[in-house]
């Protein structure tokens, strides 16, 4: 079979939902360029440490992979990832109600991504190579411009929501890729249109103020951003921002192709402040909540319960202030209670 054919027909039985090749001595095209810029050079705000030390490494996917001639894109519904087992408990009352996102209980999408793409590049090699072949995969955990390299591969393109949007399912897909040292043919989805029909209900979806009309960015005021990549303790205008969300948001992505992501799931905010750390880890260790860590977790549970303002949310902050072990907890949790009582 040859590979293309290969492709096609291993998108339809793994369920993915796009798929793209480009070679990488063609990537550099005025779309990878353009929303390279959309993304990284327009965002508004300083952009996250880790994004500035590797930008030049992104600029360039050949200074990573230098051996590497083309590559394989890839979009996977994040609603065919399976739910992760012993996940953390539903609150007992809405009081201490908290929200993650759903594809945030279900397992982890990198490693999902991986052992997907392991099984798609170990038959492309097969299929597509007499004596072997290099290759290498990426989801989200490499210094690759993801959604540029989407846009341009042909794999989808990039709506006001900012993230790639696929025919039938929307934005609600992980994006991975696979370089290899193939000389691969190009393939590309068929062009749907419109792509992105401009209608805004993300915009307006996002309520952290985010987003903006046409096209504008502001990580600052992601609270996806704040409660996964934001280290220390949050300030009082980040705490506001999370709102009810205790990790990530998906408020844009969902409403795109409603239907299309997995139900946001209510957790319980006492659960996570008041059992012990290691409990509390066990219940995310195969979720993508792990690499986020039971602390940051903790932080945004005190956040998002400081929102609510009740008594019995600021007795439950106290509480907890009194108990932790962690020294930035206990100063974040004092000073959320010094703002909400005087
Ligand atoms: S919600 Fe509308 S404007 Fe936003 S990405 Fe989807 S189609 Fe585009
Ligand atoms: S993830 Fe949430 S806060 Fe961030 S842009 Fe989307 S809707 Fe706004």
């Amino acid at each position: 079979m040859d590979c293309i054919n290969y492709l096609i027909e291993q998108k339809k039985s793994l369920g993915i939902a796009a798929v793209a090749v480009k070679r990488l001595d063609q990537v550099f095209c005025a779309g990878f360029t353009k929303d390279f810029d959309l993304h990284y050079g327009r965002a508004g705000v300083q952009l996250p440490d880790y994004v500035i030390r590797t930008l030049k490494l992104r600029r360039d996917p050949l200074a990573f992979f230098p051996w590497a001639r083309s590559v394989v894109m890839a979009a996977i519904p994040f609603s065919i990832i399976p739910s992760a087992k012993n996940f953390m408990p539903k609150p007992s009352s809405s009081e201490y109600s908290g929200y993650v996102p759903g594809y945030a209980a279900r397992l982890d999408y990198h490693v999902f991504a991986r052992d997907i793409l392991g099984s798609l590049a170990m038959g492309l090699v097969k299929n597509c190579s007499a004596g072997g072949a290099k290759y290498e995969i990426c989801s989200d955990a490499s210094p690759v411009a993801e959604r540029a390299l989407a846009a341009s591969s042909g794999l989808g393109r990039i709506g006001r929501n900012f993230c790639v949007l696929t025919q039938h399912h929307g934005s609600a897909c992980l994006i991975g890729e696979i370089f290899t040292d193939l000389e691969l043919p190009e393939l590309e989805e068929p062009r749907f249109k419109p792509p992105c029909r401009g209608c805004d209900v993300c915009v307006n979806a996002c309520t952290s103020g985010a987003l903006s009309s046409p096209r504008n960015f502001n990580m600052a005021r992601c609270r996806s951003y704040i409660s996964m990549e934001k280290r220390g303790p949050l300030s009082h205008n980040e705490t506001s921002i999370l709102g009810s969300w205790v990790f990530g948001c998906d408020e844009c992505t969902s409403c795109c192709h409603p239907g299309s992501m997995p139900e946001k799931i209510p957790v319980d905010l006492e659960w996570i402040l008041m059992r012990p750390a290691a409990e509390v880890r066990e219940c995310i260790k195969d979720t993508v909540i792990s690499h986020t860590g039971v602390t940051l977790l903790r932080r945004n549970a005190v956040g998002v319960l400081a929102n609510r303002k009740s008594t019995t949310q600021i007795n439950l902050i106290r509480e907890f202030a009194s108990v932790t072990s962690s020294s930035m907890l206990k100063t974040f949790a004092e000073s959320v209670l010094r703002e909400i009582q005087p």
